[in-house]
C-alpha cells in the first residue's frame, strides 16, 4: 500500500499575512496605538498545524496538514471558516484570522477572529475522502472548537455539507448534540435561513451603498465579477436582480463577457447542470482573467481569492468602484495606485462581512432553540452592513484616509479598547 505526502504548498507570492499588517500598521500609527496594545493585537493568539492521515479510495494513506490558527478572543469567542485548498498555508490562515477579527469588530458583533484550512484539492478528491478529511481535522481540533471558545464556518472549497460532518464529529465526542459549534449547517441542523446567500447580499448592499455614496446610478450601471462560486455567484444575481447590469462573470474555466448583460439566472442554471462549471457557456464571449479585471465598468467585484489586483494590473484597473467579495483581493502595494486613480475600494472586512453577520445569527438561534424567518435574518442583516458602511465612511472621511483604512480604523480601535479595559497580568 502506497504511502505519500502532500506536497508543500507554494503559494506566498505577497506573504498575505504582511499585506494585513501593512494597513494594520497605518490605522494603528492614526489612532495612536501604545506599543503593548499593538504588540499583542498583531500577534495571533494561538496557531496549531495537526496532521491528518487519511485512508485514500484506492487504500493509500495520504498525510495532509491542518491549521487553526486564533487570532483574538478579545470580543468574544473566535469565529472564522475552514478553507480547503492547495494553497493553504500557515501566512495565508494567520491573515485571514486577523481579518475575521477585524471583521466582526468592523460589524460589530461579539467575536473574536479566527481561521482554519486544510492543505488540500477537493475537486480532485471524493466526497467519502473529504468527509474523512473533515471528521479527522475535527478530531484534531475537539479541544480547540466550543460554541463559546472557537466557532468555525464554511470558506473557499467548503460548504454545509462538510459543518454537518463537522457538528457531528462535534457532538459525538462530547456525547450529545451541539449544534452552536459552527455555522454555515444545513437547514435541518439547526442552520440559519439565508446565511448561504449572506456574503453575496453583503456584497450587494456595500455596492449599493457605495454607488449611493458615488451618485452612480445602479439601474443599468455595468459590472464585473470575478468568481463564480457561493460569493461571486450570489453578489452578481443580487446585483442582476436588482438592475445592475453585469457584463462579465469568470470561474477556473475563464472569463464570460456580454456587453448587452449576461443573464446570471442563466448562467447559475448552466453551471449547476454543468459540473458546477461555467466551461462552454454560450451567451458571452470568452476573455481571460485579467481582461476582466480591467474592463471599462462602474463596479468591479472580485470574489475569488486573494491578491488578484497587484502592483502589476492596478494601473490598468478601469473600474469606478471595486467591492471585495473575497478576503485579501487587492495587495497592500495596489492600495495606493488604486487611491490615486481615484477609486474606491469596499474592503473585504466590510464588503464580505455579511457571511459572518448571518453565522452570528444562525449561532444566536442555535442557543435559543428558536428559528427566524427569512424577512428578519435579511432584515437585520441589511441594517449591519449599511450601519457599518456608514461608520466606516464617516472615519475614512474624518481622516482622510481610504474605505479600507477606516474600516482597519473601526475595528482596531474598538478591539483596542476592549483589551485596554479588560486589562493583563
Ligand atoms: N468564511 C467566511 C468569511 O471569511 C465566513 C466566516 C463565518 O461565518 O464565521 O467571512
Amino acid at each position: 500500500m502506497a504511502s505519500y505526502i502532500e506536497p508543500a504548498p507554494i503559494k506566498d507570492k505577497e506573504n498575505p499575512f504582511e499585506s494585513m499588517m501593512s494597513r494594520f500598521d497605518l490605522a494603528a500609527q492614526i489612532l495612536g496605538l501604545d506599543d503593548a496594545t499593538y504588540n499583542v493585537l498583531k500577534t495571533p493568539m494561538k496557531q496549531v498545524i495537526v496532521s491528518l492521515p487519511i485512508t485514500m479510495d484506492d487504500g493509500a494513506v495520504k498525510v495532509f496538514e491542518g491549521y487553526r490558527v486564533i487570532h483574538s478572543n478579545i470580543l468574544g469567542p473566535a469565529k472564522g471558516g475552514i478553507r480547503f485548498d492547495m494553497d493553504v498555508n500557515i501566512n495565508e490562515v494567520k491573515a485571514l484570522a486577523a481579518w475575521m477579527t477585524w471583521k466582526c469588530a468592523v460589524v460589530d458583533i461579539p467575536y473574536g477572529g479566527a481561521k482554519g484550512g486544510v492543505t488540500c484539492n477537493p475537486r480532485a478528491m471524493s466526497a467519502g475522502e473529504i468527509e474523512r478529511l473533515m471528521r479527522a481535522y475535527t478530531t484534531a481540533m475537539l479541544d480547540i472548537f466550543g460554541p463559546d471558545k472557537d466557532i468555525p464556518a464554511p470558506d473557499m472549497g467548503t460548504g454545509p455539507r462538510e459543518m454537518a460532518w463537522l457538528m457531528d464529529e462535534f457532538s459525538k465526542a462530547h456525547g450529545t448534540t451541539i449544534n452552536a459549534v459552527v455555522t454555515g449547517k444545513p437547514l435541518v441542523l439547526g442552520g440559519s435561513l439565508g446565511r448561504v446567500e449572506a456574503t453575496g447580499r453583503g456584497v450587494m448592499v456595500s455596492a449599493f451603498a457605495a454607488m449611493e455614496k458615488m451618485k452612480i446610478n445602479p439601474y443599468g450601471a455595468t459590472c464585473a465579477v470575478q468568481g463564480f462560486g457561493n460569493v461571486g455567484s450570489i453578489s452578481a444575481k443580487l446585483l442582476h436582480e436588482r438592475g445592475v447590469k453585469v457584463v462579465a462573470i469568470s470561474d477556473i474555466s475563464g472569463a464570460y463577457y456580454n456587453e448587452n448583460g449576461i443573464d446570471i439566472t442563466a448562467a447559475l442554471a448552466y453551471r449547476d447542470l454543468n459540473k458546477g462549471t461555467l466551461e462552454g457557456f454560450k451567451d458571452a464571449e470568452k476573455i481571460s482573467n485579467e481582461d476582466l479585471l480591467t474592463l471599462e465598468v462602474d463596479v468591479l467585484v472580485p470574489a475569488a481569492k486573494e491578491d488578484v489586483i497587484t502592483v502589476e494590473n492596478a494601473p490598468r484597473i478601469r473600474a469606478k468602484l471595486i467591492v471585495e467579495g473575497a478576503n485579501g483581493p487587492t495587495s497592500a502595494k495596489a492600495d495606493a495606485i488604486l487611491r490615486d486613480k481615484g477609486i474606491m475600494a469596499v474592503p473585504d472586512i466590510l464588503a464580505n462581512a455579511g457571511g459572518v453577520t448571518v453565522s452570528y445569527f444562525e449561532w444566536v438561534q442555535n442557543r435559543l432553540g428558536y428559528k427566524w424567518g427569512l424577512d428578519r435574518v435579511n432584515r437585520r442583516c441589511d441594517r449591519i452592513m449599511k450601519d457599518a458602511f456608514e461608520k466606516v465612511y464617516t472615519t475614512a472621511e474624518k481622516h482622510n484616509q481610504s474605505m479600507r483604512i477606516g474600516a482597519y480604523i473601526v475595528s482596531i480601535d474598538k478591539v483596542a479598547q476592549t483589551y485596554q479595559l479588560r486589562g493583563r497580568f
